[in-house]
């Protein structure tokens, strides 16, 4: 028996994706022009599956800080903050990044992904309980594992399940850190930050919220679901990336948790990686004053996200949310939803399709993301590919008029 034959059944099937020329999991764009456009071969791709929500990757700002400080400082650190020092750039933008959350103390990881295994290996040892949402995010269970931390799940966005995992848990030793999510990433919905802080209160317990898709989406300053549901003081760390609304690639947390610093000692995917590019820190920087300072953007991005879901919706596709910028329709099955991807590819749509074990509940979803750079435009042209796509596999009736029933992602379990 050879080393990798334990993937004998994923390379079948990733084998036959491969045969059908549309492999959801490999695809290559032969060049990207900007926040929502690609092309691949001879075609022109209209991106919407990119999760970049203010369309900042092209700002002329932000690209002339990034390049400014690569020439300047270099093309990167080539190594740990800890082993090779701290360039004047991280303590910047983690001074910029609690300054903006208002906050005491801010910390930088290279990726999202890292910020929460860094952060929750390290919040949770062996003696304490690292309490998730069902539907947390891969980056979440894998930091849960890091630490050691007994780890709980609860059904998803569900507060009395949490109260009862955690009176289960009253009186044992170590303490209680829940772990939930702004908006989420496969279905769009919101966690119900106020009932989880009630909850949370109760018992004594932390609360960490990962704002990964709702930092500069939600919130009258960009803050993210933690602002929007006025419980700041009560979220005891909020993590977060720079691959998304901010167009860049790292992670963050931030907190007013006196000693928090000693974290940068204790936390194993902070200290044993290389740390942030100059020009990636300088990026994200001017990306982080652009948020802030262009609500514009926040208010653009919302609108094109109620056109693509009131029009998906009104088409008679099954969503899973409110009007976020994710917004994903329920397939009756993954072979549908590979179908209906690639479709929307050979018709100059990219989305992503998303299928179990990633998805929460085995579901099969056509995920898409909406940017502020969509133009109303753009959102049509991949409303009226949806329609000719789901009315071709009889997904949707030939007239449209339904309306968007939230629940029944629920009834699809
Ligand atoms: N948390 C959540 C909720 C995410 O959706 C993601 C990425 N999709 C991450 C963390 C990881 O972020 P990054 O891709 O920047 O590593």
């Amino acid at each position: 028996m050879a080393l990798l034959d334990k993937y004998a059944p994923l390379l079948v099937q990733y084998e036959s994706l491969e045969a059908t020329g549309y492999n959801p999991f490999n695809v290559a764009f032969d060049d990207v022009v900007s926040p929502t456009e690609a092309v691949i071969g001879d075609r022109r791709i209209l991106l919407l599956g990119t999760n970049n929500y203010l369309g900042l990757t092209y700002d002329p700002a932000v690209i002339a800080a990034s390049v400014g400080a690569a020439q300047e400082l270099g093309v990167g650190t080539t190594g740990s903050r800890l082993a090779n020092g701290s360039y004047g750039g991280h303590r910047q933008l983690e001074r910029a990044l609690a300054d903006f959350y208002g906050r005491k103390h801010g910390m930088v990881f290279s990726t999202g992904y890292q910020a929460n295994l860094g952060i929750l290996s390290a919040l949770a040892g062996k003696d304490d309980h690292l309490i998730l949402d069902a539907d947390s995010h891969a980056s979440i269970y894998d930091g849960s594992r890091l630490g050691h931390a007994q780890v709980t799940r609860f059904r998803h966005n569900d507060p009395d399940d949490l109260d009862n995992r955690l009176r289960r848990l009253a009186g044992t030793a170590g303490d209680k850190v829940i772990v939930v999510e702004g908006i989420y990433s496969m279905l769009g919905d919101t966690a119900p930050l106020r009932e989880f802080v009630e909850v949370k209160r109760k018992w004594g317990a932390y609360l960490v919220v990962d704002e990964a898709h709702s930092l500069g989406v939600l919130g009258e300053n960009g803050r993210g679901l933690v602002e929007t549901a006025g419980v700041e003081a009560d979220v005891d760390f909020v993590v977060g990336t720079f691959s998304k609304s901010l167009g860049g690639v790292g992670g963050f947390c931030v907190s007013d948790m006196d000693g928090f610093d000693i974290l940068r000692v204790a936390s194993r995917p902070y200290m044993f990686t290389a740390s942030l590019p100059p020009s990636v820190i300088a990026g994200v920087m001017e990306a982080l004053r652009q948020l802030r300072a262009r609500p514009a953007l926040r208010h653009q991005l919302l609108d094109n996200a109620r056109r693509f879901h009131a029009g998906l919706a009104d088409l008679g596709f099954t969503l899973c949310s409110e009007a976020n910028p994710v917004v994903s329709a329920v397939m009756p099955d993954p072979k549908t939803a590979f179908t209906f991807w690639s479709r929307l590819l050979e018709g100059g749509l990219y989305t992503n399709v998303s299928l179990p074990p990633a998805t929460p509940k085995g579901l099969a979803l056509l995920r898409s993301s909406v940017s502020a750079a969509h133009t109303p435009a753009q959102i049509d042209q991949a409303l009226s590919l949806f329609a000719e796509t789901g009315r071709a596999l009889g997904l949707i009736p030939a007239a449209s008029g339904s309306t968007v029933v939230p629940d029944l992602c629920v009834a699809a379990q």
